[in-house]
């Protein structure tokens, strides 16, 4: 059983959901608009958000755009029919999975046991990223090296989780473009390479000779496990 928050203004669909979430024993939570469910992202810390873009006030990508600046929660969201093109964005924005209503109940729950799996135990529920010297608190949005603070920006803040969640695996550009960035398709790979460049100096691995962030050449980028 998981933790869930389902962000949703229509009382009937969010009863809907609800209940057949509770059915597969999950703990949920419910916001009827955007600043309410942002609030309980902060305070229920879900593992799991299922998120309608048709919400009043603000609206589901600004609420997506909000939960991606502080964390890696998976997301599912939820459109109205006919709005094909939204998929796509919401992807590039930083959401796991994406269902358009009407949707078949064994079909959402297939999905959120599926995102909730990829998740795995603990790597979203907050715990601290530990590398060497360097912790990144997703709980408390802070990146220490040997105890001291560190300032970084929202982007490089998601783009050390990524790295320090995917130790030794090379990411693409393209892939840490579409996990880290929200609009992937407006920038260039120069952004990762700067974004890469500022993350090193910060966190003190500026001499690529010894850097454990290293660039593969044409690829992309590799943080190698600690020494
Ligand atoms: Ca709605």
């Amino acid at each position: 059983m998981a933790r869930l928050l389902v962000v949703e203004d229509e009382p009937d669909i969010a009863l809907a959901l609800r209940t057949l979430l509770q059915r597969q024993g999950h703990e949920v939570h419910h916001a009827a608009d955007g600043v309410a469910g942002l609030r309980a992202v902060h305070s229920e810390r879900p593992e799991l958000i299922v998120l309608d873009l048709g919400l009043p006030q603000m609206d589901g990508w600004e609420v997506l755009r909000r939960i991606r600046d502080l964390s890696d929660v998976p997301v599912m969201l939820l459109t109205a029919a006919g709005r094909d093109e939204d998929k796509v964005r919401g992807l590039r924005a930083g959401a796991d999975d994406y269902m358009t209503k009407p949707f078949s109940n064994n079909e959402f729950i297939a999905r959120v046991a599926a995102l909730l799996r990829r998740s795995g135990d603990a790597s979203y529920d907050g715990t601290d990223l530990v590398y060497g010297d360097v912790v990144l608190s997703p709980a408390r949005h802070t990146v220490s090296v040997a105890g001291s603070p560190v300032s970084v920006t929202p982007q490089e803040f998601r783009l050390l989780a990524v790295f320090l969640r995917h130790q030794g695996q090379l990411l693409t550009q393209a892939q840490l473009l579409s996990l880290v960035w929200e609009d992937s398709s407006a920038i260039g790979t120069d952004r990762v390479k700067f974004a890469v460049l500022r993350l090193r100096k910060k966190l003190g691995w500026e001499d690529p000779e010894c850097s454990p962030l290293v660039a593969v050449r044409g690829m992309g980028y590799r943080l190698d496990a600690p020494a």
